[in-house]
C-alpha cells in the first residue's frame, strides 16, 4: 500500500528529503508556507561541505549540476583587523572543492527541479494518534491525513510541538544583514575588499562579515551583543536610524570597513536562537523532525548542511523499507541526534570565541579549523 508522506517546509532540508525520496520512485507532499518561489528574498550564500551537503546532493543524483552552479573561490576568506590591517588572507588551492559556495536561491531551485511544492499551505499545527493517521491543519482550516509528517519547517516549527515542547532561545547575540549590489562596478573598492569569498572583522564583542554571493551581490552581517529586548527595538523598517545606529556601535573600525555599512540597502535584524544542544524527543509515531527545526544551532555554516543530510539519510531509510515507516524513522533520529548533538556544541562554542570580548579568540578559531 502507497504510504501517504508529507515534508512541512521548502527548505534545504525538506527539499533534499523529497527529491532523494522522489528519485526512488515515492511520492511525497511539499507543503511549504510562502506563496511562490520567489516570495521573499532567498538569503544569502552557503558552503556546502565534503561530507555533509556535498554529500546530501549525491544522494539526490545533483552532483553534476552542484559542481557548475557553485563557486569554490567562494571558499577564500580574509581577516582584517578593526583598523583595516590583513591579518589572515587564505585562498583555496586550485581543484579545492572541500566547501564551495552556492546561492541559497540557486540551491533551492535546484534541488526543487521536478517536484510539485504546494506553495501557500503553510501548516499550524499536526495532531499525531488519529484513526486516520496524522492530521495536518491548514492555515485556512483545512486539514489532511498522512501516514508520516516530516517537520523540515525550520527555527519556529509548527510541527515540533507535536513531538517536542522544546522551543528556541536567545543566544545573547543578534545579527543585522544588509547587502550590496553589483559591487564590481558600483564599489569597486568594496568589491576587491571582500575578495573572492568572505571578508571578516573582529572587535569587542562585535564582529562585521561580508559574503560574495554569485552576481556582485554582497551581505553584510554586523554581529553583536545585545539583550533581546534591546535588539527589539531596532526597527529594521528605518534604515537611516539602523545605519546610525550601526556605524556608531562599530565607531572607531577602519573607513573601508564601514563602507559595507554607509552601503548597504536594506536591513533585516535577526537574533539568533538555538535549540538546546542535546534536543532529542520520545519517538512519536508517525512525525519526526529535521534540519533547524530539530537542531537549531548558531550560523556558523553547519545548519543547511546537516538540514539537507537529515532530509537525504531519512529519505534513504524510508525507501529502504517503505512498509516499516517507523522503523525507518526511529533509526534516522537515532543517528541525526548524535550528529546534531556534536555540531550543536561545536558551533555554539564557536559562537562564543567569534563575538567574544577578546577578539584574540576568533582569529585564534580561525587558524584552528582552516587548512594551513
Ligand atoms: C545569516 C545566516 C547565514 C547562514 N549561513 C549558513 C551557511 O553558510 N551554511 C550552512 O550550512 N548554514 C547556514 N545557515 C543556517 C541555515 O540557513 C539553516 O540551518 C538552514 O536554512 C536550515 O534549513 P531547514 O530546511 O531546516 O529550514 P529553513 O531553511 O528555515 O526552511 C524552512 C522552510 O519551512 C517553511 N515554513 C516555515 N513554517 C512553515 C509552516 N508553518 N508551514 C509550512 N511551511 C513552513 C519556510 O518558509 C521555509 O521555506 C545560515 C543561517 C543564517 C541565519
Amino acid at each position: 500500500m502507497r504510504q501517504r508522506i508529507a515534508v512541512v517546509g521548502g527548505g534545504p532540508g525538506g527539499l533534499t528529503f523529497a527529491r532523494v525520496l522522489h528519485r526512488h520512485g515515492h511520492r511525497v507532499a511539499v507543503l511549504e508556507r510562502d506563496p511562490a518561489p520567489d516570495a521573499r528574498p532567498p538569503g544569502g550564500t552557503l558552503d556546502l561541505h565534503e561530507g555533509l551537503g556535498q554529500l546530501a546532493l549525491d544522494k539526490a543524483g545533483l552532483r553534476a549540476e552542484f559542481e557548475a552552479l557553485s563557486r569554490p573561490e567562494g571558499q577564500a576568506m580574509r581577516i582584517l583587523g578593526t583598523d583595516g590591517t590583513v591579518l589572515r588572507d587564505w585562498r583555496p588551492r586550485p581543484g579545492d572543492r572541500a566547501n564551495p559556495e552556492i546561492d541559497r536561491g540557486q540551491l533551492r531551485d535546484l534541488l526543487r527541479g521536478p517536484l510539485d511544492v504546494r506553495w501557500g499551505r503553510g501548516v499550524t499545527r499536526v495532531t499525531p494518534g488519529t484513526p486516520d493517521g496524522v492530521l495536518v491543519r491548514y492555515a485556512d482550516g483545512r486539514q489532511e491525513p498522512f501516514d508520516l509528517v516530516v517537520g523540515a519547517d525550520g527555527a519556529w516549527s509548527r510541527v515540533r510541538p507535536a513531538v517536542s515542547p522544546a522551543t528556541p532561545h536567545y543566544t545573547g547575540v543578534t545579527a543585522v544583514e544588509t547587502s550590496l549590489d553589483d559591487v564590481d562596478t558600483r564599489h569597486p573598492q568594496l568589491a576587491r575588499l571582500v575578495g573572492d569569498g568572505s571578508m571578516a572583522v573582529y572587535g569587542v564583542n562585535r564582529a562585521l562579515v561580508a559574503q560574495r554571493n554569485s552576481g556582485g551581490h554582497v551581505k553584510v552581517y554586523a554581529q553583536f551583543r545585545a539583550p533581546l529586548d534591546r535588539s527589539a527595538d531596532l526597527d529594521p523598517a528605518d534604515a537611516g536610524l539602523l545605519r546610525s545606529h550601526l556605524l556608531a556601535l562599530f565607531d572607531g573600525w577602519a573607513d573601508p570597513v564601514l563602507d559595507l555599512l554607509r552601503h548597504g540597502a536594506g536591513f533585516a535584524l535577526r537574533p539568533l536562537h538555538v535549540l538546546p544542544v542535546d534536543h532529542t524527543w520520545p519517538h512519536v509515531r508517525g512525525v519526526t523532525l529535521l534540519g533547524d527545526a530539530a537542531h537549531l544551532m548558531p550560523p556558523l555554516g553547519a545548519g543547511a548542511n546537516l538540514a539537507m543530510l537529515d532530509g537525504a539519510e531519512l529519505a534513504e531509510a524510508v525507501a529502504a523499507d517503505p512498509a516499516d515507516l517507523d522503523g525507518a524513522v526511529r533509526a534516522f533520529e537515532e543517528r541525526m541526534w548524535t550528529r546534531a548533538g556534536r555540531w550543536a556544541r561545536v558551533t555554539a562554542a564557536g559562537l562564543e570565541r567569534l563575538v567574544s570580548p577578546d577578539p584574540a579568540q576568533a582569529l585564534a578559531l580561525f587558524d584552528e579549523v582552516q587548512p594551513a
